[in-house]
């Protein structure tokens, strides 16, 4: 090894699902919304001849409307170039403590390779044999909390007095609610953000509003957590939200109708779906994300994973210990499920 690798920052880094090159396919692993943002956004991508100048470096538009939406004040929204770099930045602003950043040990991935890469320690707490969370498990010291609700990859939902227990229960330190899935039925934890100056709501234009190629993500808390963001932001890259963003984000917010359409069409189609599958002897725990983690009573889930590739159907597999016979199925259109269904039959 050359002396010079001794200063080098060396990390593990987080492996997304795979964007397969072949075409016709079914992509049902890194649950993406099939249904593509509404006409009324991509109408509006043909007028982005002002890309010559530099965007507004604070998203404004973006982040007036994004506020506006939720019924916030704009100094109480953050916005990201998807929920990744919001929840980095909120990691290098917020979990600075010598004490242990608290999560789950089935969560986002994600999660412990930002606490590598920004030194913080960490310590991951079991859910339970259902792959739930305990909020008691929460009430110890700790630098931080961190987790999605709901959660990922299971997509098991917690009640909002669960969130206010573990928040209340914790208000020397910053708590983040992760909600990237949270329209597709959890509830959300917005309404604690006046209460509780210590919470974080992170959301994500990436799967209920099926942008996830534009890149946008936001947060919400107390005007004093979102100047902390920003000024982190500011401290590292001030344009962090392209033209494109701010001007698509701001049409998809916009479009309400497309939104709460597609919504809950993934809805419709997961529950029927899960309906279908535990005939076959799959089970999977009650989903409000728009994934189904399923397991099968005989077939193990690698040589699903494997047989469903060769079928040019993607779903996601874990190598990982607790959850190795489990799929994580993204739910896609009627149509792509019924062939994957189909395809299960076969299998089964
Ligand atoms: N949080 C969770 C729980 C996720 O599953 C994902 C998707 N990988 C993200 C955040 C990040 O999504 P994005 O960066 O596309 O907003």
């Amino acid at each position: 090894m050359a002396l010079w690798e001794n200063n080098v920052r060396k990390v593990v880094p987080y492996v997304p699902g795979e964007q397969p090159k072949v075409k016709d396919i079914i992509k049902l692993n890194t649950n993406e919304n099939p249904y593509g943002p509404s006409k009324k956004v991509l109408d509006k991508a043909m007028e982005l001849e002002r890309l010559k100048l530099y965007p507004d470096p604070a998203a404004t538009d973006l982040v007036d409307t994004i506020a506006k939406y939720h019924g916030l004040k704009s100094n109480q929204v953050f916005v990201g170039v998807g929920s990744d770099n919001v929840l980095a930045m909120a990691f290098m602003t917020f979990f600075n403590s010598d004490k242990k950043l608290l999560f789950p040990d089935i969560t986002y991935s994600f999660y412990d390779v930002w606490a590598e890469l920004f030194g913080i320690p960490y310590e991951q707490i079991p859910v339970d044999q259902d792959f739930k969370l305990r909020a008691e498990d929460y009430y110890v010291e700790n630098g931080g909390i961190i987790f999605p609700n709901p959660n990922a990859p299971t997509g098991i939902a917690e009640p909002l007095s669960f969130v206010e227990d573990i928040v209340k229960n914790n208000q020397d330190v910053i708590v983040i609610v992760d909600e990237a899935y949270v329209d597709f039925g959890g509830e959300t934890a917005l309404p604690l953000i006046d209460k509780y100056d210590n919470l974080l709501v992170v959301r994500t234009f990436s799967k209920s509003r099926s942008m996830a190629g534009l890149r946008i993500g936001y947060a919400m808390g107390n005007e004093k957590l979102i100047k902390y963001l920003n000024d982190v932001k500011y401290s590292y890259n001030s344009y962090t939200m392209n033209m494109p963003s701010i001007i698509l984000g701001k049409e998809s917010i916009l479009d309400d109708e497309y939104f709460k359409d597609t919504v809950a069409k993934v809805i419709d189609t997961r529950e029927w779906f899960k309906e279908e599958i535990e005939k076959l002897g799959f089970s999977c725990p009650p989903s409000a994300a728009n994934f189904l983690f399923i397991t099968h009573n005989s077939l193990e889930a690698k040589y699903i994973f494997e047989k469903a590739k060769e079928n040019k159907i993607f779903v996601r597999f874990f190598d990982k210990p607790r959850i190795n016979n489990h799929l994580r199925v993204t739910i896609g259109t009627r149509e792509e499920m019924e062939v994957f269904l189909e395809f299960l039959k076969k299998l089964v």
